[in-house]
């Protein structure tokens, strides 16, 4: 006969300790430091059915990973468990006690978009922070997330009984199910008393008031389907908790009410926004008066007015308006650099000037280590070598007076 492990979480999903004996310890495939042990009977869970794999203890080994394989459940564990007989193993009941919870939640909510929309769940997700389950719907609102919670809740605040069910082929096809059985043999389903009837392999609570509250947190398409994030239970407790921590941190820093947080908010935006716009506008007047003054201090050579000038740490982008509203002035030219962590130089030069911006640039930016290129008027482009920049601004001078203009 087939060996097959007994599945104690089936019998009693509140089974937390139980006593088995070992029938095989062998190394684990996937990791040679561990080892898969097989028992006789198993509370622990198995990964499968959208609900993760319970973690916990066998004797003195960790459990890490539970699988099913051809009706034997297998326990990837840390060490070799000392005895083989009679071993105390416990469920990590806290992790356990949540999935249940987020697993007939899952299994209220999707009865629930059944009965209100005649929608059907095509996928469920239970991770360790949110569950999900994609419905075959086109189009999803709030006004709809809160009948469909209201609904979810009373049924949990009704509290009612959840059986199992082992049904035959004939008594399968009398019953209402929400969803056609993946097995045909063995069928497990899963009833919230007469309400809702699915094939399920997972563990849940006896009764829909142990999932304490269904809250869907937010939604968004998936292909053709709605994703529903949604928390069920001590999930919702520990969510709102924090939540509320930061409204109201949120709040006392506002000095509003927390109903009023979103107003307030609101208002600081709206006002950050216009004081940006204030802030822009005092800078370009501001630069204004730079280039006048900038013009004004000009070296001058022969008819031509020469601008030379490092700043430090200023935005690329103003020095470039700056340099474009310097060469509105006639015979005009501007050698403007900026230095943070890299230096970035800008020369340009009003049109009846005759020098070439672009190659007197290529002529000086290698002292820089530096690239970057542009027309006779202007050339732009940066280097690492900020330390060389006022020798590149010297040399570039130099030529001017030397080479360009005599
Ligand atoms: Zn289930």
């Amino acid at each position: 006969m087939k060996m097959k492990t007994e599945k104690l979480f089936w019998k009693d999903a509140y089974l937390k300790e139980f006593k088995a004996n070992i029938v095989s310890v062998e190394p684990y495939k996937e990791d040679a430091s561990k080892f898969v042990v097989v028992l006789d009977k198993t509370a622990f869970y198995p990964e499968g059915g959208g609900q993760p794999w319970d973690r916990g203890k066998i004797g003195d080994a960790n459990v890490l990973y539970v699988y099913e394989e051809d009706e034997l459940i297998l326990h990837v564990v840390d060490k070799t468990p000392t005895d083989s007989q009679d071993i105390l193993c416990c469920i990590d009941w806290t992790r356990r006690f949540d999935f249940m919870q987020q697993h007939l939640g899952q299994h209220i909510l999707s009865s629930v978009f059944e009965k209100l929309y005649d929608t059907s769940t095509v996928g469920f997700h239970l991770g360790n922070e949110f569950v999900t389950i994609d419905i075959d719907k086109l189009s999803f609102d709030s006004h709809e997330a809160e009948a469909v919670e209201i609904s979810a809740n009373e049924i949990i605040y009704d509290n009612l009984q959840v059986r199992t069910l082992y049904p035959t082929k004939e008594e399968v096809s009398n019953l209402p199910l929400r969803k056609p059985p993946t097995v045909s043999e063995g069928i497990r389903i899963v009833e919230v008393d007469g309400y809702d009837f699915s094939p399920c392999g997972g563990t849940h609570p006896k009764k829909t008031g142990a999932v304490g509250i269904i809250k869907i947190r937010k939604w968004e398409k998936n292909k053709s389907n709605i994703r529903i994030e949604f928390v069920c239970g001590t999930r919702a407790l520990k969510d709102y908790s924090w939540k509320n921590q930061q409204i109201n941190r949120i709040t006392s820093m506002l000095s509003v009410r927390d109903c009023e947080a979103e107003d307030a908010v609101t208002r600081i935006f709206q006002e950050n926004k216009e004081l940006n716009k204030t802030v822009r506008t005092f800078k370009r007047s501001l630069m204004n008066y730079q280039v006048k003054e900038l013009y004004a201090n000009a070296d001058k050579i022969g008819n031509y007015s020469l601008v030379i000038k490092i700043f430090e740490g200023e935005d690329i982008k103003d020095i470039k308006v700056m340099a474009s509203t310097l060469v509105q002035y006639p015979n005009t030219i501007s050698l403007l650099a900026t230095k943070a962590d890299k230096a970035q130089v800008i020369f340009s030069c009003s049109k009846e000037v005759p020098v070439n911006m672009n190659q007197l640039f290529k002529e000086v930016i290698p002292l820089i280590n530096g690239k970057g290129g542009g027309n006779a008027t202007s050339a732009q482009g940066g280097g690492d070598e900020t330390y060389n920049l006022e020798g590149l601004m010297q040399a570039a001078h130099k030529k001017i007076i030397m080479e360009y203009i005599k």
